[in-house]
């Protein structure tokens, strides 16, 4: 390869897509203020601040301020400002198309979508609650909280949930009702998805004893 990267900002994502693409192989390699360019390249995939810099601009190597105090107003002032983005990608979400903005995200949380059976959802079938939520998850991990894993086995529900086609309910259906997300009812169904969060199995059981009446019904 005779790709050179010599002659390249280092530091820099243009650095990385250059080639310089090993950390000990970058120039800022103990740089104490620059990051390398493979660290620049990354930090840009990761933090929306970040990517909007010019490609060839090098990134500073700033600390990650620990804020295990953090104000309620600043959580506050953070949640809005990160509202408008895919709690999963950290993409910008869609246009403002309306003065409202766009479901799954924290900001239509805010503005009283508080209800995942009734929220259309986002591309990623995220609806508002799930969406603030997994950004206030995102939001713990930067401050160095782990993240919580606790979840249970599904299996038993997930059985019953296999049945619902058969006895008229689609999965679709079910999912709306229960106000479980469409890929994890799916994901239960084809066994995918083996474990959920203790309130999932809540939800999804609720919603089960809801429609077992009409499940035997059409059983018997
Ligand atoms: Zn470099
Ligand atoms: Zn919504």
């Amino acid at each position: 390869m005779g790709q050179s990267h010599e002659d390249v900002a280092h530091g820099t994502a243009l650095g990385f897509r250059a080639g310089c693409r090993s950390r000990g192989g970058c120039p800022l390699h103990q740089s104490a203020t620059l990051l390398t360019c493979v660290e620049a390249e990354f930090a840009r995939r990761g933090d929306y601040a970040i990517a909007r810099l010019p490609i060839d601009e090098p990134v500073a190597r700033v600390k990650a301020v620990a804020t295990p105090q953090s104000s309620r107003v600043q959580e506050r002032a953070r949640e809005r400002r990160e509202s408008m983005r895919n709690p999963r990608t950290g993409a910008r979400v869609g246009k403002r198309a309306s003065s409202e903005p766009p479901h799954g995200t924290t900001a239509r949380y805010l503005r009283g979508c508080r209800s995942s059976g009734d929220c259309p959802r986002n591309a990623d079938d995220l609806s508002c609650v799930e969406a603030r939520n997994a950004a206030r998850r995102n939001q713990a991990r930067r401050r160095g909280v782990p993240a919580y894993r606790a979840s249970v086995d599904a299996t038993q529900v997930a059985r019953v949930i296999r049945t619902l086609p058969d006895t008229g309910v689609s999965l679709r259906k079910f999912a709306k009702e229960s106000g479980v997300g469409r890929t994890t009812v799916a994901g239960l169904a084809n066994g995918s998805v083996p474990r959920v969060h203790p309130d999932t199995l809540a939800r999804l059981a609720r919603a089960l004893d809801a429609i077992r009446p009409a499940m035997e019904k059409e059983r018997a």
